[in-house]
């Protein structure tokens, strides 16, 4: 049997792997099942893929060089999972993603520079516009995930980008590129996809900066697609089934796990992908809300003792503090006292999907006290007491009350019904979307200023 031909036996099984993991990773009981399927087929690829490029290689240089950058591939990826902190999970994806969109956009240019030719004219074409489509997804999907990057971890501001005419900006740069793309599949020519490659560059950036710090997880979701897409293109210029199968598994589901997202936050699809098409005008405000009340760990305490139902809402301040193990704590405790205590976990809390629900699995909290949005939302009604711990944007009422805000329309955890709400954060900071939250201003709600760990464990000792 030709090396090719193993080489390919163990792709298709590589592929079934991956497809039998993302089927484990739907479901909470069999996720860790599919992880393993996952690395395994994973193992797979890598293993075949060297080994292919070790029976073919004529030179020493080659195996030297693929030994090389597994090793330093492999050091940098060790590295990285062991010193990344749950809550730099998101950054961490977004800059991975820009690497696929890099390497989309070698493998295109490596197309280009590669002079070989079918023979046949029509192929030929076929081959300079898998470049051209490789190249602009590719470079859409770097510079996105570079700009997706820097904002989540803050290193720019999350407020969208509101350039004049930004959606004649986009449409515009689409017909460029399909223009260009014409003009080079007619004449090759290292000028047009110069061109085509920094327009992608220039598009990707803008797409993703025109988006609201809200709407970030969807574009996450959305560039795991692009991701996808891109890699699928470059199995297309290297003739690589695996590649072209992986890159549509994690492009189709993304985009599917994109929209999902979008319906769950009352966003239209088109919307977000289209670098928020039809969002127009600033979130910028400076509005007076009114005072503010604080409270004290013992008046927190002391309203706990005196209620029959607790609802607690978390959110990135709960990863950011680790409070998650005295929230446990202080469930535990109450619920000992007879006093009901639920969960409600807005679908974007935190910074990644199901962020909440790991770490309060992590700290032991039960499942069935740990309610989705949906579930809970008509509950506040009748609850005396609501912990929100960190959380902001996904207890916002500007959501739901104000049209002109940059969130409006997004379901929110409706807290502002229950009797007393205790906002638990550090200061008087908006949240992640950049907008101020009405609710610290209410009649019955109070700031309890700290971080959230030491306030639940002050709370504790006084319980
Ligand atoms: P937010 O990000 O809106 O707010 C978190 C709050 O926690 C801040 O206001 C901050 O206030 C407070 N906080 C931070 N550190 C601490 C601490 N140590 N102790 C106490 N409080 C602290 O949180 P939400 O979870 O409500 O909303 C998530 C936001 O992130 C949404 O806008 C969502 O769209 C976005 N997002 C979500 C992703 C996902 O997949 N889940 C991915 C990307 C973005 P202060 O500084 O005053 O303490």
């Amino acid at each position: 049997m030709s090396a090719l031909s193993v080489a390919n036996a163990a792709n298709i099984l590589a592929g079934l792997l991956f497809i039998l993991a993302l089927a484990g990773l739907s479901r909470h009981e069999t996720s860790r099942n599919g992880l393993k399927f996952g690395i395994a087929g994973m193992a797979l690829a890598l293993v075949s893929t060297a080994w292919l490029v070790v029976k073919g290689a004529d030179e020493a240089m080659v195996l030297v060089l693929l030994l090389v950058s597994i090793l330093v591939g492999a050091a940098i990826g060790l590295w990285r999972a062991k010193v990344v902190e749950m809550t730099g999970m998101p950054e961490l994806i977004a800059l991975l993603h820009s690497f696929v969109g890099l390497a989309a956009v070698l493998v295109g240019w490596n197309g280009y520079l590669d002079h070989s030719t079918y023979g046949l004219e029509s192929l030929d074409r076929i081959h300079s516009a898998e470049v051209a489509v490789g190249i602009f997804i590719g470079a859409v999907t770097f510079t996105g995930s570079i700009v997706a990057y820097l904002k989540l971890s803050a290193r720019i501001t999350s407020n969208p980008l509101m350039l004049p005419g930004k959606n004649v900006i986009n449409a515009v740069s689409l017909v460029v590129f399909a223009i260009l793309t014409v003009v080079y599949v007619r004449d090759p020519n290292v000028v047009v996809l110069a061109a085509l490659t920094a327009l992608a560059l220039g598009l990707g950036w803008h797409l993703v900066a025109s988006i609201g710090g809200g709407d970030m997880p969807v574009v996450v979701s959305m560039l795991n697609s692009y991701s996808g897409w891109a890699a699928a293109a470059s199995g297309f210029l290297l003739g690589n089934d695996l590649l072209i199968v992986t890159g549509a598994l994690v492009g189709s589901s993304g985009a599917y796990l994109s929209y999902i997202m979008c319906q769950a936050m009352n966003r239209s699809f088109i919307s977000v992908i289209a670098g928020g098409f039809g969002v127009e005008g600033s979130p910028a405000e400076d509005r007076d809300y009114g005072d503010h009340r604080k409270i004290t760990a013992d008046g927190v305490a002391e309203l706990l003792q005196n209620t029959r139902s607790v609802i607690i809402t978390p959110g990135y301040g709960m990863a950011v503090a680790q409070a998650q193990y005295g929230v446990a704590e202080l469930t535990r405790k109450l619920r000992d006292k007879g006093i009901q205590v639920r969960f409600g976990i807005h679908p974007v809390a935190g910074r990644l999907p199901g962020h909440m629900n790991v770490l309060l699995a992590e700290a032991k909290v039960p499942y069935d006290i740990v309610l989705e949005m949906d579930e809970i939302n008509d509950d506040f009604d009748d609850t005396g007491v609501v912990l929100v711990i960190g959380a902001n944007d996904t207890v916002n009422p500007a959501a739901t009350e104000d049209p002109s805000s940059p969130i409006a329309g997004m379901p929110v955890l409706t807290v502002w019904n229950a009797e007393n709400v205790i906002v638990f954060k550090r200061s008087m900071a908006s949240g992640y979307a950049g907008v101020q939250n009405p609710l610290f201003f209410r009649e019955n709600s109070a700031m309890l200023f700290g971080d959230a760990k030491d306030r639940v464990q002050d709370i504790l000792r006084a319980l």
